[in-house]
């Protein structure tokens, strides 16, 4: 599978880039992993908006759904100018039932629900969900394909079940919103010394951090991180293509 990230900001977008956002690809399969402010217009450097096959939402945050909106425009402005498009539909958890009635759409998007009960098969993925530890239900994402593991955050304070959720993971793609000494745990996210803790403990092979903070020198976040996980660490940009 192959993993490109569309959006990694914290809370709002930078000048020209996005909140949470990440293409995920096998053979021709297409999902949008959660879809935050900007990530509809930055997606379309790597896809066309009718290609995707689906989109999976980890929390109603506006960092991580505000342009689903966007997304249902697009949707159904291209049916009416005739464009040729694959059936789309938005995965979310049904925590928040107002939140997940919003996200079916005019007969252009099917919504279907998924929860932590069981795994869920999404195209080539097989997908596993863990509610994590945020002021709103939040989900961390096992996507399995051809023997490869691949687990995103979401977001979350750190909590030593997400280390066992995460384990042996191929590529973990943590949330990384403060640095060492920050109080992030206190508003459900983790700093780089919690995210080294959880890339140690669950012997993850490869490390992204993303959902960065607007404060800083990402630079510190990488080496704070090394304090306790000795694999490879990469800081997310707009862009940055991975390969499982
Ligand atoms: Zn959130
Ligand atoms: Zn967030």
């Amino acid at each position: 599978m192959k993993l490109t990230v569309v959006g990694y900001w914290h809370g709002y977008p930078e000048s020209g880039e996005a909140t949470s956002g990440y293409l995920l690809e096998e053979e021709d399969y297409k999902i949008l992993l959660d879809c935050g402010s900007g990530v509809l217009s930055s997606l379309q450097a790597y896809c066309s908006i009718t290609d995707l096959d689906a989109v999976v939402l980890s929390h109603y945050h506006h960092d991580h759904q505000a342009d689903i909106g966007a997304y249902q425009y697009a949707r159904l402005i291209n049916k009416g100018m005739g464009t040729n498009m694959k059936e789309a539909t938005i995965y979310g958890h049904q925590d928040d039932e107002q939140a997940f009635s919003k996200l079916e759409y005019k007969g252009v998007i099917k919504a279907k629900a998924y929860d932590d009960h069981k795994s869920l098969q999404i195209g080539p993925f097989l997908f596993t969900f863990f509610k994590t530890k945020h002021p709103v239900p939040c989900y961390a994402m096992k996507i399995e394909s051809k023997g490869k593991t691949f687990v995103y955050t979401a977001d979350s304070s750190y909590f030593p079940e997400l280390a066992e959720f995460a384990a042996e993971a191929d590529l973990l793609v943590a949330e990384c919103s403060g640095y060492k000494g920050d109080q992030s745990a206190q508003y459900g996210h983790m700093t780089s010394e919690d995210v080294g803790k959880l890339a140690n403990i669950s012997k993850s092979k490869k490390l992204v951090l993303s959902h960065l903070p607007h404060y800083g020198n990402h630079s510190q976040l990488v080496n704070e991180v090394q304090e306790q996980y000795s694999g490879d660490v990469t800081l997310a940009f707009t862009g940055l293509l991975l390969n499982m």
